[in-house]
């Protein structure tokens, strides 16, 4: 979390929740514990206007609560925004778990956490986000109906990070169009920040595409692996965010793009998967838009995954994902 963050939430302790410097209306927050499995989730509802609120569970290693709450308020509310803007009928929500999904994450937890899940009567819907995988939710499904991006022999639409990565290399198009008249990606240099599930499917759009891609990642035995596997050149400088490159793609956690790294942006062109890039929404997307960096919104290009997710509620084929996921490119065309 951000210093600024920190230092509202000192000011909020007061009023804890609906006064969390994250908290903007949402219609529901539930506060999961279970002493048995450890479990200690959060469940955020922001808004069920267009239909139940779906978005994925994050399980990751909070430096404090603070941070978890604040994570889940400002990922459900874009999860509003991700539905809306992709003509879903859904709300947005989402969910954390506390904890180190590597060591603490189990299938008992996981049932319990998807009984809570349950009892919310199919107000939300949950599905994957980092630290889960599509097993995980095959279990959760084993208690709840509650629950999208179960594995295909289960009649799930499976992983769906392949068809986000599509939707951001379809965003990431429409900005080049946009910014350099053309949207071929050959011969630009793109830094994908983070090669999990989608920054290497990403990765292997633009290498096969001839986009020049340099990666980085904390995880150097992975970093080695794509690099090796799509000929991608690995970054080594000790200030990422001032690299001299034309695209800068975000596919790790969130708030990159804040206080501290703003400046020394290089890039002409923003567009990544992770989910709420922008530190501060109103300060830093007005500072992008003075620097004449494009930056192309997270909810909009990221939006292929909850597409995929959908299409198991709603039996879309993947023939009719794909298109839906292809016509970001038409839409980010028509925001910029
Ligand atoms: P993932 O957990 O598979 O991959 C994340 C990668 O980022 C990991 O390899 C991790 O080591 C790396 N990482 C973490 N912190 C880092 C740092 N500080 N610097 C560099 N690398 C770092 O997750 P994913 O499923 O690939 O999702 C990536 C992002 O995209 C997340 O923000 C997620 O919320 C968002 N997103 C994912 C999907 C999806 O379908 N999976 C859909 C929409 C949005």
């Amino acid at each position: 979390m951000t210093t600024e963050l920190l230092k509202a939430n000192e000011l909020h302790k007061v009023d804890p929740v609906f006064g969390q410097v994250s908290f903007d209306g949402h219609e529901q927050v539930v506060f999961c514990n279970d002493k048995d499995t450890g479990l200690k989730a959060i469940i955020g509802i922001h808004n069920t206007v267009l239909g139940p609120a779906l978005g994925g569970t994050r399980m990751w290693n909070y430096t404090n609560e603070w941070e978890a709450l604040n994570d889940v308020l400002r990922l459900s509310r874009g999860m509003t925004y991700k539905n809306s803007i992709s003509g879903l009928n859904l709300g947005g929500g989402k969910a954390v778990i506390i904890g180190d999904a590597k060591t603490q994450k189990t299938p008992e937890l996981m049932r319990r956490f998807g009984q809570f899940v349950d009892s919310l009567s199919g107000k939300y819907i949950t599905a994957e986000d980092v630290g889960m995988e599509t097993k995980d939710m095959d279990t959760v499904n084993e208690v709840t109906k509650y629950v999208a991006g179960i594995s295909v022999d289960r009649g799930g639409s499976g992983n769906p990070s392949p068809v986000t990565a599509y939707g951001v290399y379809m965003g990431m198009k429409a900005a080049a169009k946009y910014k350099y008249g053309s949207d071929s990606l050959e011969g630009k240099k793109v830094l994908v920040q983070g090669i999990g599930h989608v920054g290497e499917v990403l990765v292997q759009h633009l290498t096969e595409n001839g986009a020049l891609v340099t990666i980085t990642d904390i995880n150097e035995e992975r970093v080695n692996q794509v690099a090796t596997k799509y000929g991608a050149a690995i970054y080594s400088g000790d200030d990422l965010y001032s690299a001299a490159v034309d695209i800068y793609a975000p596919c790790a956690l969130g708030a990159t793009i804040n206080d501290a790294t703003i400046n020394n942006i290089k890039a002409s062109i923003i567009a990544g998967a992770a989910n709420n890039q922008l530190a501060n929404e109103a300060i830093h997307g007005k500072i992008l838009k003075e620097k004449g960096i494009l930056y192309a919104p997270d909810f909009l290009i990221n939006a292929g995954g909850v597409i995929n997710v959908y299409s198991e509620l709603v039996k879309w084929t993947n023939a009719q994902v794909m298109e839906k996921t292809e016509n970001i490119y038409n839409t980010a065309l028509e925001i910029f």
